[in-house]
């Protein structure tokens, strides 16, 4: 395997030290003790791992965790008062409701009643504004742990092609956004892009955010491009086990890519890292604190 391995679980590791640096300094200095408040309605089983991992980190890094645990049936007036308490709780700095939210609930409103300053997801329409204008705003934490780890490996990404596959709000275009701010040149692909495979091939940096298991194969990249993989598949392994498999199809993407990220282990854990660095930053900024270094766009 020629390409160098990115690997987002070491990198994550020196993320949540910082965080956890910062929040020690916050608390002997300031008093402070950064708080995230994550929201989960019903019980999707990925959704509550996903949680309970988040609780779990965010507790380890030294931070206030609280978690409320809604019954999937909760109605949206009830989910809106949780969120405004939350809003005004001087101890809650980061707020975070997990998604998808059950059919009944409108997402879009509810992310939008979340504190813009609170909103540790970058969901809000506000910072996504912010973000699409280049000012300083919250950052959605997979495309920021893509970000970091690109100027770790390149420093300057500046005058770089880069291509992000799939243009969801959560992934793709902010992860675009990000790469502009950064001078690259920027293409967003996703399904009625046509000659995909040729789109590719111009890539410094390809960015893969699709969901499509391994779709990406290694005559799709250019030979020395760095490759960041943002999806998440669980397939159907040997002996009936299942496997997580992200959107390119590692072996092949290896042999040619100059760089690559693995799944497992490459872009996964840098998301909750992400999480708790920008829970910092909001406790930071909301009491007119110095921001850490390294930790946003
Ligand atoms: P979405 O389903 O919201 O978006 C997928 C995007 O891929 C869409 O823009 C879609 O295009 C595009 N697409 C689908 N099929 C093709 C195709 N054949 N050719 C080109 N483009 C295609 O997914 P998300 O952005 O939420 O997530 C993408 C992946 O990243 C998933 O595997 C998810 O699990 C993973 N993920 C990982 C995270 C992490 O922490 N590592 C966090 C979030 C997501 P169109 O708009 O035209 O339909």
């Amino acid at each position: 395997m020629p390409a160098t391995l990115i690997d987002g679980k070491a990198f994550a590791a020196r993320v949540r030290a910082k965080v956890a640096d910062h929040v020690t300094r916050l608390r002997e200095e300031h008093g402070l003790v950064p708080g995230l408040a994550v929201v989960l309605v019903g019980e999707d089983p990925a959704s509550q791992v996903y949680v309970r991992s988040k609780g779990k980190q965010t507790a380890e890094a030294g931070m206030a965790s609280f978690e409320h645990k809604l019954d999937v049936k909760t109605s949206e007036s009830d989910l809106l008062a949780l969120i405004a308490k939350l809003n005004a709780d001087p101890e809650v700095h980061g707020i975070l409701v997990q998604l998808p939210l059950p059919a009944h609930l409108d997402s879009d409103l509810v992310i939008n009643s979340i504190d813009p300053a609170k909103d540790v997801d970058g969901f809000h329409i506000s910072n996504v504004g912010l973000l699409g204008t280049g000012q300083k705003s919250m950052v959605p934490c997979t495309p920021l742990g893509c970000l970091m780890m690109l100027r770790d490996h390149h420093g300057s990404l500046s005058g770089m092609n880069a291509v992000v596959v799939g243009r969801s709000n959560i992934v793709g275009k902010p992860m675009a956004q990000l790469l502009l701010g950064d001078s690259c040149t920027v293409t967003i692909a996703h399904s009625r892009t046509r000659n995909l495979a040729e789109v590719c091939r111009g890539a410094d940096i390809l960015v893969a955010a699709v969901g499509r298991p391994e779709m990406i194969p290694g005559d799709w990249v250019k030979p020395g491009a760095t490759v960041i993989d943002v999806g998440i598949n669980r397939v159907e392994g040997a002996e009936g086990k299942t496997r997580l498999v992200g959107d390119v199809d590692f072996a092949s993407c290896a042999e040619v890519a100059g760089a690559i990220t693995p799944v497992p282990g490459g872009v996964g854990p840098m998301t909750i890292a992400c999480l708790l660095a920008n829970t910092v930053t909001a406790c930071c900024r909301a009491n007119g604190l110095t921001e850490p270094e390294g930790l946003t766009a």
